[in-house]
């Protein structure tokens, strides 16, 4: 459980990052909360011989309200999302589900993203809220949609030079959110989560709505079939459980010690009617 010999730099400021991390050639690598790094480095399964700590990096931490938007620092730590209900709704209650209060100090949103792990909470948030993050590289900045983000497990559109400094979601004012989770233990990773926020119409029709799912494949997942079950339906039981029933389609869960692919096709089945009527309520 120790890792291999690395050098370390802290540098002061995104442009002074970058250029440690293409001096430092392809086995460079940044640091965020390191909780998901440096477990790998632990296990000798990750071995960066540079390590580029973000943490004097100004301007990479924080929430605020962007036109329609929420702007959220690359660098801030769940355990600032997490109580934000009334502001993040979705994305605050994902981040309180996270492990437990000291990873939450720790990890940072940035950091989980760009990690890229599918049974990870906040990626399959972005997915669902079809928000963006901002990634700066030597050649500039540019906007990677989180549908264009996750590529396959632990494997994202990221350029080895680019740091995510910010990410982006819109409010989406008005929309009931769930968000549901099941673990083993409180604080382990999602067996399967599933993501949902709801607009409602007047007459308790479905105006919009949107499932995400962790774990039920390499990547986060939309269940299209869901929502297209469930858009200007009335959002009552019938409904709901006839559109959970599809959670499932398309997906391919990778079956773990934890559980088969059929018990993970059936949580989310479960899960998805679960949240559906939180998001709904
Ligand atoms: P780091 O570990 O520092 O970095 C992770 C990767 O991202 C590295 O490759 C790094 O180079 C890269 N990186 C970091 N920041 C950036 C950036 N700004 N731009 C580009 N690349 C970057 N997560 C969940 O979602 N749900 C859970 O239930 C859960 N349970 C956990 C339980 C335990 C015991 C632990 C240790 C972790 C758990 N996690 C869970 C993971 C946790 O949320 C991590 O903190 C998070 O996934 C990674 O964030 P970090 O800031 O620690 O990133």
């Amino acid at each position: 459980m120790i890792p291999a010999e690395f050098d370390y730099v802290v540098p002061d400021s995104l442009d002074e990052a970058i250029a440690a991390l293409r001096d430092g050639g392809e086995d460079a690598k940044l640091l965020a909360g390191g909780h998901s790094l440096v477990p790998l480095m632990k296990l000798r399964l990750a071995a960066p011989t540079l390590l580029v700590d973000l943490r004097n990096v100004p301007g990479l931490r924080g929430v605020e309200r962007q036109n329609g938007h929420w702007r959220i620092g690359a660098m801030t730590p769940h355990a600032e999302l997490q109580d934000r209900h009334d502001d993040l709704g979705l994305t605050a209650h994902a981040a309180k589900g996270i492990a437990d209060q000291q990873v939450r100090n720790r990890g940072t949103i940035g950091g989980s993203l760009a990690h890229g792990d599918s049974a990870s909470d906040l990626p399959t948030v972005l997915v669902t809220l079809e928000g963006a993050v901002t990634a700066m590289g030597p050649d500039g900045a540019r906007e990677i949609a989180g549908t264009d983000l996750f590529l396959d497990y632990l494997t994202t559109a990221l350029d080895p030079l680019e740091v995510i400094t910010e990410v982006r979601l819109p409010a989406l004012e008005g929309y009931g959110h769930g968000y549901e989770k099941f673990t083993r233990r409180a604080e382990d990773w999602a067996m399967v989560g599933v993501a949902v926020v709801v607009l409602k119409n007047e007459d308790g029709t479905c105006a919009d709505v949107r499932v995400g799912l962790t774990n039920m494949g390499s990547t986060p997942l939309r269940a299209t079939e869901v929502e297209n079950a469930l858009r200007g339906q009335p959002l009552d039981e019938a409904s709901i459980v006839a559109a959970a029933a599809h959670a499932d389609a398309g997906t391919n869960p990778p079956a773990d010690r934890n559980a088969s692919q059929d018990y993970k096709r059936h949580l989310a089945r479960v899960l998805t009617a679960r949240a559906l009527r939180s998001a709904a309520g």
